[in-house]
C-alpha cells in the first residue's frame, strides 16, 4: 500500500511540474514546547508567474465543530521570502488571509508561529508533554493550489514521535504525504511519547494510540474496539479505508471526540477504565466517532461535501449527521454485546424525559437547529433549553421513531439501517452531498410509503414526538416510575468551588415564574445554607403547593424569591415490554437490537 502511495505521489509530482503548478510542502516544528508555539513553514515552489499576488489563509472553523473559531487569532510572527531569501511584502486582507505581493517570485517560503494551548478542544495544543494538531488550526492553505498534493515534514521535540492517519513516505522518518489540503487537514497529528498499538480487523490495519497515563487495559481495549469495528463494518458492508487510527488522549477534565477521514481523536479522563459504567460510556464514544467514518466523513450533507473554510457552512441535515450517528452508537453497542437491553432501554427512557423536559424542542425545528448551529448550538446560549432544540438528542429521538415507523410500515422487512446504506451508496463523497429531501426520499423508498407528514412534523416542524406509538412498534410501553410525585423547582445548578450557581431555568417552571435567573448564586433555602445536593434533597421532602424562600446573590446584591412548588410537568417513566406482544412486535424488537438468538432465526 505504501509503495503504491509513493508511486502515485511521484506521478503527481511529475504531473505538477508539467502543468506548471507548484509543489506544496509544509514543515512543522516545536522546538520550545513550553511556549505553546508551533513553528510552521510553507514552501510553494513553481508558482504561476502570471500571478501578482498569493493568498495564504487559515480556516475559520474546524470539521465536527460547527462554529466560527477564528483560528487565525493564534498566528504570530508571520513572515515571507522569495527563492533568494529576500523578504516579500504582505498585508492582511481579511481576518484569516495574508496576501503576499509576488513581485515575480516563483518560489515562496512563508513562516509563522501558532500559539497552541487548547489540547482538550482538539484543535491545537502543545506543551512539554505532547502536541496535537488538527490541520485546520495550524496549516494555512492557498485556495488556488488547494487540490495539489502536499508533503509534510515534522520535526518532533526531543524523542517524541508522530502518530497520524496520513501516509508516510517510505524510508523517511516523519515525512508524510496527502493528495490535497482538505485530506491533509483532516488527518490530525499526535506528537509525543504516546503508546501505539497496531491491530488488524477485517484485513485492515488499525492503530490505537494512547497519550497520557491511565488505568486502562490496552489488550482489552483493543479487543473491544475490534469488536466495534467489526459490527460497524457489518452494518455498512465493509471498511472504507486502508488504515485507521484511534487517537486517544487521557488527561483530567478531558472528554468528547472528533471524527476525521481515517482517524478519530478521542479525549477521556485517565481513570475511567475500571468502572463498567464509565468504560461503557467510553466505548459509546468510540462507537459514535467510528460511525462518523461513514456518516458525515463520506456520506455528507450538501454544504459539507466540499468545505468552505472561509465562512459558515450552513446545513439543515446535522440531525442526520449527528443525531442518527448518536442513535446508532448505542444501538450498535447493544448489537456488539457491550450494552445489555435493559441498560439501553433505561437510556431511551431518560432520553424521553429530557425530550419532554426541554421546552426548546417545541420552539425550534431540527432543520433550523442545524442551520443555526453556527450561531446557537455551539454557543450554548442562556436561552438554549427554553428556545432551542438539540440536533444530537432530538436527532437521536427522531431517528429512533423513524426506524420504528419504517419497520412497522414494512412489517420489519426494512429499517433505517437500509436507508443509511442506500444513502451511502447513492451519495458518494465529492459528488455533491445530500439534502433533507434526499434523505426523506430514501426513507420513503425503503418504507414504500409517503413520510411527508413525518418530516413536516418532526424534522421541519416542532410537534411533540409520538414516543408511545414508536415504542409500541417494538412491543414496548411507558410506565410511570414513582406514583408519589416529588415537587419541582425547575432549575438546574452547578457547584463550582464554594459557589452554587443556577445553570438553567426551565420555562414555565415555579423557579421561572418566580423570576430566578441563570448565574444567580444560591445561598439559602428558607434561611439555611444549601448546595446543589442539599437543595434538591430538601425540596424532595416537601410537597406541591408549599412555599419556599430562596436567597441568592445576583450581581453582588442579596435577593430573595418566594417560590410555590409544583408537581413536575414531566414525570419519570420506565420502558417495559407489553404483556402480550404480537408476533410482529417480537420480531421487530429482536431484529432492532439483534438479540443473538433472534438473529440466528433470521439466517
Ligand atoms: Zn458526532
Amino acid at each position: 500500500m505504501k509503495l503504491f502511495v509513493l508511486l502515485s505521489f511521484v506521478t503527481l509530482l511529475s504531473f505538477s511540474a508539467m502543468a506548471n503548478v507548484p509543489t506544496v510542502s509544509y514543515t512543522l516544528g516545536m522546538s520550545k514546547p513550553a511556549t505553546h508555539l508551533f513553528e510552521v513553514e510553507i514552501l510553494l515552489d513553481g508558482i504561476d508567474v502570471n500571478g501578482s499576488w498569493l493568498e495564504l489563509s487559515l480556516p475559520v472553523w474546524r470539521t465536527g465543530r460547527y462554529m466560527i473559531l477564528d483560528l487565525a487569532s493564534g498566528i504570530v510572527e508571520f513572515d515571507v521570502f522569495d527563492g533568494t531569501d529576500k523578504n516579500l511584502r504582505w498585508m492582511k486582507t481579511d481576518k484569516s488571509t495574508w496576501t503576499i505581493e509576488l513581485n515575480g517570485a516563483t518560489k515562496v517560503r512563508a513562516r509563522y508561529k501558532v500559539f497552541a494551548n487548547e489540547l482538550n478542544l482538539r484543535t491545537r495544543g502543545l506543551n512539554d508533554e505532547r502536541a496535537f494538531v488538527d490541520g485546520t488550526a495550524v496549516f494555512m492553505y492557498t485556495e488556488k493550489y488547494r487540490w495539489q498534493p502536499i508533503t509534510l515534514t515534522v520535526v518532533p521535540f526531543g524523542n517524541w514521535h508522530v502518530t497520524t492517519g496520513l501516509d508516510s513516505v517510505i524510508n523517511e522518518r516523519n515525512k508524510f504525504i496527502a493528495t490535497n489540503y482538505d485530506y491533509f487537514a483532516d488527518c490530525p497529528l499526535e506528537i509525543g511519547n504516546q503508546k501505539d498499538f497496531s491491530f488488524t480487523v477485517e484485513g485492515k490495519e488499525h492503530v490505537l494510540s494512547i497519550a497520557g497515563k491511565g488505568n486502562y487495559d490496552a489488550e482489552k481495549m483493543i479487543a473491544d474496539i475490534s469488536k466495534i469495528v467489526k459490527t460497524h463494518a457489518e452494518f455498512w458492508g465493509g471498511l472504507p479505508y486502508e488504515r485507521f487510527v484511534f487517537l486517544l488522549a487521557l488527561s483530567p477534565g478531558n472528554g468528547g471526540g472528533t471524527e476525521h477521514i481515517n482517524s478519530c481523536a478521542i479525549g477521556a479522563r485517565p481513570f475511567i477504565f475500571k468502572n463498567p459504567d464509565s468504560y461503557g460510556s467510553f466505548l459509546g464514544l468510540v462507537s459514535h466517532e467510528f460511525f462518523h467514518t461513514w456518516n458525515v466523513k463520506r456520506l455528507r450533507p450538501v454544504a459539507l461535501d466540499k468545505y468552505d473554510w472561509t465562512k459558515e457552512n450552513y446545513t439543515k441535515e446535522l440531525w442526520i449527521a449527528e443525531g442518527t450517528t448518536s442513535y446508532y452508537d448505542d444501538v450498535l453497542l447493544v448489537r456488539s454485546g457491550f450494552m445489555v437491553e435493559s441498560q439501553y432501554l433505561d437510556k431511551v427512557s431518560s432520553a424521553i424525559e429530557s425530550d419532554r423536559g426541554r421546552p426548546g424542542n417545541l420552539k425550534q425545528s431540527l432543520s433550523e437547529c442545524g442551520f443555526d448551529a453556527w450561531i446557537k448550538y455551539w454557543k450554548n446560549t442562556k436561552q438554549a433549553t427554553n428556545f432551542e432544540t438539540d440536533y444530537y438528542s432530538r436527532g437521536t429521538a427522531v431517528s429512533f421513531i423513524l426506524d420504528m415507523t419504517i419497520r412497522q410500515k414494512t412489517k420489519n422487512k426494512h429499517s433505517l439501517d437500509d436507508v443509511m446504506r442506500t444513502m451511502y451508496r447513492r451519495f458518494p463523497l465529492g459528488k455533491g452531498g445530500y439534502t433533507n429531501s434526499d434523505f426523506q426520499n430514501a426513507c420513503q423508498e425503503v418504507a414504500d410509503t409517503s413520510l411527508q407528514q413525518f418530516f413536516d412534523d418532526y424534522v421541519n416542524g416542532t410537534k411533540p414526538l409520538p414516543w408511545n406509538e414508536g415504542l409500541a412498534v417494538a412491543g414496548l410501553e411507558l410506565q410511570e416510575k414513582s406514583p408519589d410525585k416529588k415537587p419541582w423547582l425547575g432549575l438546574f445548578t452547578n457547584d463550582d468551588g464554594d459557589k452554587t450557581k443556577v445553570s438553567r431555568v426551565i420555562a414555565g417552571s415555579p423557579a421561572y415564574e418566580a423570576g430566578l435567573d441563570i448565574d444567580d448564586e444560591i445561598l439559602a433555602l428558607n434561611g439555611y445554607q444549601v448546595r446543589s445536593g442539599s437543595l434538591s434533597s430538601r425540596i424532595a421532602e416537601m410537597k406541591a403547593g408549599d412555599k419556599v424562600e430562596l436567597t441568592v446573590f445576583r450581581e453582588e446584591r442579596l435577593r430573595e424569591f418566594e417560590i410555590t412548588l409544583q408537581n413536575p410537568a414531566v414525570t419519570l417513566q420506565r420502558i417495559m415490554k407489553v404483556e402480550k406482544p404480537t408476533p410482529l412486535q417480537k420480531k421487530i424488537y429482536g431484529f432492532w437490537l439483534s438479540i443473538p438468538t433472534q438473529k440466528k432465526e433470521k439466517k
